[in-house]
């Protein structure tokens, strides 16, 4: 399936726009799943300026959706309508500061925001160390991993809205609950303020070590998506999924992991359909099990085919 072509229309709209705009991109190789339609126009802005001109011009009734690197979206067979914007090497700065804290762009993987903060002798990052995202995917979503949450180390976050403002938020204004943000779902974040307190090097390599560790023995990290679903409170989702039988359940090319039940797999010749219909079977199955309705964590965008 393909979209309108509405590059060349955008491209008139904007003389001084500087990152590139391509239509009808295929997204899957830009996610862990590696499954999923195109983006009818896919924007990769030069830096937070070229951004903010293009949001401002943009027709105001254009989507525009977001990805980071893809390790928590399903992007549906037929495709995303409007804009989605990937942000790249514009926004791949990183700053040590004295106090601590670290200033990294949006683009910035969170891996390579937790080994600068370790080799500064930073500590409190290095839960980010695994979480393959990127920091703007840790805002959207409040990444977290064993005991840390992107709430508990920022500062304050940079971002463009919708109407091609350049803003900042603070930690309160963020809005931050389990896997949650509350700030508008079409604000792009840019860069992120990070706090953290003087540890030893050698002391948070290792805990990123151990961190490593863990994951490579419970975790596939492979054409996944991460945790499925988000925890009920009182629950884990991957105990609930096992208890319902689904460890292992296969719905066309997709499959629930063997290795950790809250985590999909996307088989050779999957679609997203096929993902995303194992997630709501496990969901049905779960509901009928214990009469618990999981949350879905990860994002789904775009149309059916
Ligand atoms: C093997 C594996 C292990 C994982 N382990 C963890 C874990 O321990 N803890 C955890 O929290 N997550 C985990 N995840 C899920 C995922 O890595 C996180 O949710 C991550 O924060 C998503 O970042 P991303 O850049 O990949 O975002 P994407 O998956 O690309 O997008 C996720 C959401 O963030 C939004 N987004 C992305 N970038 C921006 C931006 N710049 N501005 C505004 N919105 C944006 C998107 O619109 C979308 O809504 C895991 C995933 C995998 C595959």
């Amino acid at each position: 399936m393909t979209f309108p072509d509405i590059v060349p229309d955008l491209k008139a709209r904007m003389p001084q726009l500087r990152g590139r705009l391509l239509a009808n991109q295929p997204l899957g190789e830009f996610t862990w799943f590696r499954v999923g339609g195109p983006a009818q126009v896919f924007f990769m802005p030069d830096d937070e300026n070229d951004l903010a001109y293009f949001l401002r011009n943009l027709p105001a009734a254009m989507p525009v959706t977001t990805i980071g690197a893809g390790s928590n979206l399903i992007v549906r067979d037929g495709g995303v309508a409007g804009v989605v914007v990937r942000l790249g090497r514009g926004f791949n700065d990183i700053k040590v500061e004295d106090n601590d804290r670290v200033v990294a762009g949006s683009a910035m993987l969170d891996v390579m925001v937790a080994r600068a903060a370790q080799n500064a002798g930073i500590a409190g990052l290095a839960f980010l160390s695994g979480i393959p995202g990127t920091i703007g995917g840790a805002l959207r979503m409040n990444g977290g991993a064993y005991g840390g949450e992107t709430k508990d180390i920022l500062i304050e976050a940079r971002g463009v809205d919708r109407q091609g403002n350049i803003r900042s938020f603070s930690n309160a204004e963020m809005g931050f609950s389990y896997r949650h943000c509350g700030i508008a779902d079409d604000v792009i974040f840019t860069a992120a303020v990070l706090q953290g307190w003087p540890g030893e090097p050698e002391q948070i390599a290792a805990e990123m070590a151990a961190i490593k560790d863990k994951r490579a023995a419970s975790q596939p990290r492979n054409r996944t998506g991460g945790s499925t679903f988000k925890n009920p409170p009182g629950h884990s989702a991957w105990k609930l999924v096992d208890e319902a039988g689904c460890r292992g359940l296969k719905v066309g090319q997709a499959q629930v992991s063997e290795l950790h039940s809250n985590f999909l797999i996307s088989l050779d010749g999957a679609s997203a359909a096929d993902i995303e219909t194992l997630g709501e079977t496990v969901r049905a199955r779960v509901q009928a099990h214990c009469g618990i309705e999981l949350e879905w964590e990860i994002k789904r965008i775009g149309v059916s085919a």
